[in-house]
């Protein structure tokens, strides 16, 4: 039967706070063998001095303690958590709940700054064995963290917190799981009313639940936890603490912040992050952008008007759903019917543009006049839109050439292009060549979206841009055919975002060289 705490929960005079300055990264840590745990500890120094040792993921956790006694002996810079979840609350310990504080302490005595005990084995304990362990924390030096954990939704935070503050801990972690994008906003809610009386740490694991862990420490919460690699993640959805600090910059992250997102499904290998929060930086606009999974519109809205989100970079099949809650759009936008651009005005609404024009224009009219230029589009999809609609506007003569030929036509009288059979493509000349087709992607078939022969133009432009050098772009450039890479179109299409949403000039340069870098990476 779960004890009720007593409305002074402790009846020992209550200890001045443990003066910690813990940092707002705290890097979680699980290893097979100490040996290993120790060694992770060791090298995630160099992303942070504030660390959570969990216990339960060794087999034997006491094994641990004399190494972890000694690291922190010789790290007098290091706060460290000690966490030893029990099984039946989520973590691996097995122990039973007598086992879990007799380690909790003597990871204390061993060192550790924080014991984080779960708020069900708080309610387990009998009062008295709950004040003796208090207060032999508090003996050691160490602060008291009840954690709140619910691993398949996020419902019942203000229940779960005034659980957890019935103890009166030091800490209180209220963890949850994000299924969509607007429980990161429950979270931060929760983290903005109780941070006032509390030191709190609010988080939603999962993909969906980003926003929680770069933006916690914004709304209040005392810091936010880390992977020390990736890989090596103690719960889903955790970020590195590299990436936290380097790609998303949280420890600058203020009132000022404008949020901006990418938005899509899937979004984890978006390059947008990298592409926009590097050039954020080197212009210095106070801004971050973050990779938003997003399973319906409407959950993207409720974010994007409650956070609010200054903008959002949306992909497929976002691009044409969101057109109907645009307070306003560009006409070429509109004829277009697909926007991969919102900027939330002043007035709090959403405006649409479309910059895949600006990432096949740009490129294109750096290198030949467009104006009465001869340009074969293949295929007549979502991207290939774009670049009928934006070239025919730039008075250029466009044909259209597509595995579905009725398409092909559709989209030729809608723009005002032409469409070619496959045949007629083949005998003909054009000034640019433009692949809007999927093929030549990694592992797509047929790698080529023409035959070898049928190439004959004087500029071969490929949208797809993995790989770098796409078996078309090796044709052409051994053919002596200058050519433009698909990064070009997704830098400049970003660059445009860039503009729209800050009102400066994209270091395009910049953005190219880290997408490129990226790409070459990832291999
Ligand atoms: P989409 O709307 O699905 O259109 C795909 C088009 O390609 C359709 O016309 C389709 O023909 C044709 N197609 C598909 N598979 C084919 C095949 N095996 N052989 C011949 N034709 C084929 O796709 P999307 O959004 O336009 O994107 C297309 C490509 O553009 C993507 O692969 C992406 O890599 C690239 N892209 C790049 C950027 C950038 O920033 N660089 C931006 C957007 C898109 P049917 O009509 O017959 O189905």
């Amino acid at each position: 039967m779960p004890s009720t705490p007593p409305s002074t929960p402790d009846s020992t005079p209550a200890a001045p706070q443990p003066r910690l300055r813990p940092g707002k990264l705290c890097v979680a840590l699980q290893a097979e063998s100490p040996a290993d745990l120790l060694a992770q500890a060791e090298a995630a120094l160099e992303d942070s001095k504030f660390l959570e040792f969990r216990l339960d993921s060794l087999p034997k956790p006491a094994a641990a303690l004399p190494r972890l006694k000694e690291f922190l002996a010789q790290h007098r810079d290091v706060t460290a958590i000690a966490t030893c979840r029990r099984k039946k609350f989520g973590g691996n310990f097995s122990g039973a709940l007598n086992s879990e504080l007799d380690l909790l302490l003597k990871a204390a005595q061993a060192g550790c700054q924080i014991a984080d005990l779960e708020v069900e084995s708080a309610e387990e304990a009998k009062l008295a064995q709950l004040a003796k362990f208090r207060s032999a924390l508090r003996e050691a030096g160490c602060a008291f963290l009840v954690s709140f954990h619910d691993f398949s939704r996020t419902r019942g935070l203000d229940q779960a917190a005034d659980r957890i503050e019935a103890f009166s801990p030091d800490f209180v972690k209220v963890v949850s799981t994000a299924r969509s994008l607007a429980d990161n906003l429950a979270v931060l809610r929760l983290i903005e009313n109780h941070s006032l009386s509390s030191h709190v740490i609010g988080i939603a694991m999962g993909e969906e639940g980003i926003v929680t862990r770069v933006l916690g420490p914004r709304a209040g919460a005392a810091f936010t936890f880390a992977s020390s690699s990736g890989g090596a993640e103690t719960a889903p959805g955790q970020v590195t603490a590299r990436t936290l600090r380097n790609l998303y910059h949280v420890e600058h992250i203020d009132q000022a912040t404008r949020i901006f997102g990418v938005a899509g499904n899937p979004i984890a290998h978006s390059l947008s992050p990298l592409m926009q929060n590097t050039a954020f930086r080197r212009q210095v606009v106070n801004a971050v952008l973050l990779p938003l999974k997003t399973r319906t519109l409407a959950d993207l809205l409720t974010l994007a008007l409650e956070l609010p989100l200054s903008g959002v970079a949306v992909t497929m099949p976002l691009k044409q759903e969101v057109l109907p809650h645009l307070a306003n759009m560009d006409p070429l936008t509109a004829r277009i019917g697909a926007c991969n651009t919102l900027r939330t005005g002043a007035d709090g609404k959403l405006y649409g543009f479309n910059t895949d024009v600006a990432g096949i224009v740009r490129p294109l009219e750096k290198r030949l006049r467009i104006k009465g230029a001869r340009i074969a589009v293949l295929g007549a999809g979502g991207a290939a839109r774009a670049a009928v609609f934006g070239l025919v506007e730039q008075g250029a003569e466009v044909f259209i050439v597509n595995r579905t030929h009725e398409t092909a036509v559709k989209l030729a009288r809608q723009a005002k292009a032409k469409s070619l059979k496959r045949e007629q493509f083949a005998k003909a000349h054009f000034d640019v060549l433009i692949n809007t087709t999927p093929c030549g992607m990694a592992g797509s078939k047929p790698s080529l979206p023409i035959e070898e022969r049928e190439l004959n133009a004087g500029l071969v432009f490929d949208l797809v841009y993995n790989p770098l050098e796409t078996p078309l772009l090796k044709l052409a450039k051994s053919r002596g055919i200058p050519v433009i890479s698909g990064v070009e179109m997704f830098v400049q299409q970003g660059a445009r975002q860039f503009e729209i949403w800050t009102g400066k000039p994209a270091p395009e340069a910049e953005m190219q060289r880290v997408v490129e870098l990226a790409l070459r990476t990832r291999g």
